[in-house]
């Protein structure tokens, strides 16, 4: 060996032992993936001005518009976003419903029994459920679900829901659990924010009020980005909507009564569709003044409804589904809301006014990217990539949002 060649050797030895006395991992840590959903956002509110932190991680990443599931209601999407299968496939099938396998209970929003009991939830695993299983901490704050020992797993953190919790609040809740010792730190997080569904249901989609809600959660997306950046936390965001939002007037109004007697058939939900139940021994009587298409309405049998809203077979869907054109409502004469209400979801999931937003940025995405508009189905195989857990059989397909991914 010439005397470079051993000096090179020697030189090689050095530093490969200086790597060697350096303690570091084989791998660096993996980034915490948070999923934020922001309720009723719907992808036009990104370019309204209001949203500088929103649209600067979109600017930085990669931004898209989901077609939601159908119904297009909060409970069923939110389920979808973590389960990657439409709700007639995980069983919320509505933010309220009926089981004939669980007889006497209705399942809602309000009922917090209900919403704490794995009963309702178990035709689906979240991704959470996956996670804690792969032996990796989890902390859904506020996701419909995470409240229920779901196929007998809980979240290692999660919360009772709580509307009244600012959206600051929220946020520094899931900073807090980012502060924990490495060992017990989770590596899935979401976050909640209803303030901008519930403008948008009060107010109407182009109100000043929504532009000022998507302002406030923005201020709470920037609190919590600033919170990740000072704690030097690499994280990829996945940041989505589970529907949009459409006007509704006094004017666009049909009212049930209208239709059917009264007394014919009892209906859970009211507005924009109606599920109803007829009355034993009217069912006849009830389907021949009710199904089929008339001005701005259409009715169906729970199996006859149209294929492109894969919707009806599951046996916790009404027997009858009126689904009212989007913008308009179908009510009860004795429907008494709180107050006016100027913007609706759960309408058709083809209607523009109904998609949602979808930005993601982090390490593992690219930068300035639009994808073409994708179900939100799609969404969980990526939530399963980038935690790094195999998915569960679903409805959706990575390849959608590959264009995205570094
Ligand atoms: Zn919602």
């Amino acid at each position: 060996m010439s005397r470079l060649a051993t000096l090179c050797a020697l030189a090689l030895t050095l530093v490969l032992a200086a790597c060697a006395s350096t303690p570091r991992p084989a791998t660096p840590p993996a980034a915490v993936v948070v999923l934020v959903s922001i309720d009723g956002f719907r992808p036009d509110y990104l370019d309204r001005g209001v949203t500088p932190v929103l649209s600067g991680l979109a600017a930085q990443g990669a931004r898209g518009t989901m077609r939601p599931s159908f119904p297009t209601k909060t409970f069923p999407n939110h389920y979808t976003l973590v389960t990657g299968l439409r709700p007639d496939h995980h069983g919320i099938v509505e933010n309220t419903f009926e089981d004939p396998a669980i007889p006497g209970v209705t399942f809602k929003m309000s009922n917090r029994a209900a919403v704490g009991e794995a009963r309702w939830w178990d035709q689906a695993t979240p991704i959470w459920v996956s996670a804690e299983r792969a032996g990796i901490i989890t902390a859904p704050m506020f996701w419909p679900g995470s409240e229920a020992p779901i196929r007998g797993v809980r979240p290692s953190l999660w919360r009772p829901f709580d509307q009244a919790m600012p959206p600051s609040a929220r946020v520094d809740q899931v900073l807090a659990w980012l502060d924990r010792p490495p060992a017990e730190r989770p590596r899935f997080v979401t976050l909640y924010f209803d303030d901008v569904d519930t403008a948008g249901h009060d107010f109407g989609p182009e109100s000043a009020e929504v532009n000022a809600a998507a302002a406030r959660v923005d201020a709470a997306l920037g609190r919590f980005t600033a919170g990740l950046q000072a704690r030097g936390v690499a994280a990829n965001l996945v940041i989505v909507a589970d529907h949009g939002m459409a006007p509704i007037a006094p004017d666009r109004l049909l009212y049930i009564e209208d239709i059917i007697p009264k007394d014919a058939a009892r209906s859970l939900s009211g507005g924009a569709f109606m599920t109803l139940y007829p009355v034993k021994g009217r069912e006849a009587e009830v389907e021949k003044l009710l199904l089929g298409r008339r001005p701005h309405l259409e009715c169906w049998r729970n199996a006859d409804i149209p294929t492109r809203f894969r919707y009806g077979m599951n046996p916790r869907v009404a027997p009858i589904f009126c689904l009212p054109e989007t913008g308009w409502s179908l009510r009860n004469k004795d429907y008494k809301p709180r107050k006016p209400e100027r913007g609706n979801h759960g309408f058709d999931n083809s209607s523009p006014e109904m998609r949602a937003v979808f930005v993601a940025s982090g390490p593992a995405f690219r930068g300035g990217v639009t994808l073409p508009t994708f179900d939100n189905v799609d969404v969980y195989p990526l939530l399963a990539r980038l935690i790094g857990v195999q998915p569960e059989s679903n409805d959706g397909d990575l390849d959608e949002l590959r264009a995205a991914l570094r």
